[in-house]
């Protein structure tokens, strides 16, 4: 008999027709002998109109009270679903995360979780019964509500699969899995059979919005194998597992890519110790996160720095970074709103020389500029002008193999 955690988004739960549907699939896994535990998204949709209704009465609303408002949206779906499992004669429980409880830390609107008790979800398992679990929230010790971050469900799920060692974590949504990209602007992408953890962590840093990453990182550290399928078909979708556990190996796995970016560069700044905290401190007391940064040497005591920034942050990190240029005897600050990241991932890269070529090879075949590079281990970014996004990813998924799979 297997432990299986099931957490459905958004769309999945998104009306009491979907809510009926889901709890017909919980039965299917209960008759086939498995315990199935549930967690839930709030309706699509809610969370962004808890917020609106937030930003009505303040433009920046109480931390706390926001996280007891945006708590409300799973409050609905759980409860509805153990209704609907009810009515069809199975014994269910909807918990709150601070029934369970889910202790976070006090971080409103980001919290960690930093404990799950299991014994009530315990007894109602014992019991037969389908404990059906509000995702994205939690309690501090002190007794306040948090939630753990927008797209906060996947992580209440796998929490909650480690905490009970379950067997598997499911993870529901719209689409039948992880794609090798991003099939609304590349019609040749394919869904991914098995995938690392460590891949999967890097597509989602770098674009691909199936999973939230925090949940995959949780889910690497504890071992849990993921899998993310889709609530409206009953196909296999994508496992997420332990590298050792995929047999096939490619060089390339993914082409994720974000258009969220932005592009700053200050001119002629004096090369000497001290220049970098000047211009980055200021930017991160401000809660900027800053993605890419190079540094070019010039011929004499000067020189340039570009980094990147998310689009919502653009303006904000203009401002500031125009402030300390002047402080800090800088020539220029200009800046590039229309840029797009495109990346390639994949495990296969450690082993092999000559990727990033292929890479660039690929884009100057198109006549795409490359504007900055970034690498790790197990992936290769380019940021690009904005425009090329399709074509790029499209002729890197082509060239690297992906397309003809
Ligand atoms: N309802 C929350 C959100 O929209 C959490 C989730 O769906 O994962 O961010
Ligand atoms: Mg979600």
């Amino acid at each position: 008999m297997a432990l299986i955690v099931q957490k459905y988004g958004g769309t999945s739960v998104a009306d009491c027709r979907h809510i009926e549907n889901v709890a017909e699939r919980v039965i299917a896994g209960k008759r086939q002998g498995d315990n199935v535990v549930v967690v839930l998204s709030a309706m699509s949709g809610e969370t962004n109109r808890l917020i609106d209704l937030a930003e009505q009465i303040h433009t920046r609303p109480d931390p706390r009270e926001l996280d007891v408002l945006l708590s409300t949206g799973e409050q609905v779906t759980i409860s509805l679903m153990a209704m609907a499992l009810k009515k069809r004669g199975f014994g269910a429980r909807s918990f709150l995360g601070s029934q369970i409880t889910i202790e976070t830390d006090t971080a409103h609107g980001k919290a960690r979780i930093m404990n799950i008790a299991t014994e009530e979800l315990k007894k109602t398992i014992t019991r037969g019964h389908i404990p059906v679990i509000a995702g994205f929230q939690g309690i501090t010790p002190e007794g306040d509500i948090t939630t753990l971050g927008r797209g906060g469900s996947d992580t209440t799920a796998v929490a909650v699969a480690t905490a009970l060692d379950a067997d598997v974590c499911e993870i529901y949504t719209d689409v039948d899995g992880i794609y090798t990209t991003d099939p609304n602007i590349c019609p040749s992408a394919r869904k991914i059979d098995r995938i690392s953890y460590e891949e999967m962590m890097e597509m989602a840093s770098l674009g691909a919005k199936v999973l939230e990453i925090r949940s995959v990182e949780y889910a690497m550290r504890y071992e849990i194998p993921l899998h993310v399928r889709s609530s409206f078909t009953d196909s296999l979708g994508s496992y997420v597992v332990k590298e050792d556990e995929i047999m096939e190996q490619t060089l390339v796995s993914g082409v994720p890519y974000s258009t969220n970016e932005a592009r700053i560069t200050i001119s002629k700044v004096p090369d000497r110790p001290g220049i970098a905290t000047k211009i980055f401190s200021p930017i991160s007391e401000a809660n900027i996160v800053v993605d890419m940064i190079i540094q070019n040497t010039r011929a004499s005591d000067l020189t340039d720095m570009t980094f990147t920034v998310s689009q919502a942050d653009y303006e904000q990190a203009m401002e500031i970074v125009k402030g300390v240029a002047s402080e800090i005897g800088a020539e220029r600050v200009a800046g590039d709103p229309d840029i797009a990241k495109v990346s390639i991932v994949g495990v296969g890269m450690r082993n092999h020389s000559g990727v990033a070529s292929k890479m660039f090879d690929i884009l100057a075949g198109h006549g795409i500029n490359i504007l900055m590079i970034s690498t790790s281990e197990i992936k290769i970014s380019c940021i690009i002008q904005r425009k090329y996004t399709e074509l790029a990813v499209r002729a890197l998924h082509e060239g690297f193999g992906l397309s003809d799979q």
